[in-house]
């Protein structure tokens, strides 16, 4: 499965502001082939303005006057939806709806279909739909913006094809040079006696009263295991504390 055998079909969407908004979201996912079925207006500068560095998506986007025409040559067509309807049809989860669709042979065409703003898709285009997904949003307050709906499904969907084509979705970290080793027992154990030291001579520790300071101060490198530049700054930093702390 590749990236340009998915087409993003928009129909009868209203806001020009949002196809700009759904060009962008699918370019920043790696699909660049944009449907417009009966747009309210097309070209725009709103458009042109929300899409950003997605422009040309715009410039070679398809128009259509029909549903029918966008979808002609695909082989699967995925609608989406905010909810089941009173027909029920097979509904998804993007997951596994997007598992599905890279799972499809390279040379098969898909569509993603997304409906008005406000009445969502027609009946009539939901039934040339093969299946339905919804993205399971907050019941009481379901239906995204139409280009978010196009963020998620888009989204999901390179993650599956990257995942499909044996690809990580990121590319591997950059080697960093490796920390420095441990500090053995001998150089906390110096560490410690140093902070002790510190600790009396600044007056922050009664020798009369220690109580379990440097048992909890122990017990925190242990915790830590800290390496053998820590215990070098630290002993640096505790060194010029007390020359600092010396009359002059
Ligand atoms: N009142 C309409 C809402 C349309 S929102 C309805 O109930 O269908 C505009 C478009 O955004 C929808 O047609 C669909 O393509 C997409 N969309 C919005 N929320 C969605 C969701 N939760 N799941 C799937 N698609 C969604």
């Amino acid at each position: 499965m590749n990236f340009e055998q998915v087409r993003i079909v928009l129909v009868n969407t209203a806001q020009p502001g949002n196809i700009g908004g759904a060009a962008r979201a699918m370019l920043n996912m790696g699909f660049t082939r944009l449907y417009l079925v009966n747009p309210a207006a097309f070209p725009t500068d709103r458009a042109t303005w929300r899409a950003a560095g997605a422009g040309q998506l715009l410039e070679t986007a398809t128009v259509c006057d029909h549903f029918d025409q966008a979808i002609a040559d695909c082989h699967l067509i995925i609608g989406t939806s905010t909810r089941a309807r009173r027909i029920p049809w097979p509904l998804q989860d993007p997951r596994t709806c997007c598992q599905q669709i890279a799972a499809e042979p390279p040379q098969r065409q898909v569509a993603l279909v997304f409906g008005n703003e406000q009445h969502g898709l027609t009946n009539h285009e939901l039934h040339r739909c093969h299946q339905h997904v919804a993205i399971p949003a907050n019941p009481a307050y379901a239906s995204l913006n139409l280009s978010a709906a196009v963020q998620v499904l888009t989204y999901e969907l390179r993650l599956q094809i990257l995942a499909q084509q044996n690809k990580p979705p990121l590319p591997p970290a950059p080697e960093h040079p490796p920390d420095d080793p441990p500090a053995t027992s001998q150089a906390v154990e110096n560490l410690l006696q140093h902070l002790e030291r510190a600790m009396l001579g600044s007056g922050f520790l009664d020798p009369a009263a220690p109580r379990q300071t440097m048992t909890r101060m122990r017990r925190m490198f242990s915790r830590i295991r800290p390496d053998e530049r820590e215990v070098q700054i630290l002993r640096g930093f505790l060194a010029s504390t007390e020359k600092s702390a010396k009359p002059r």
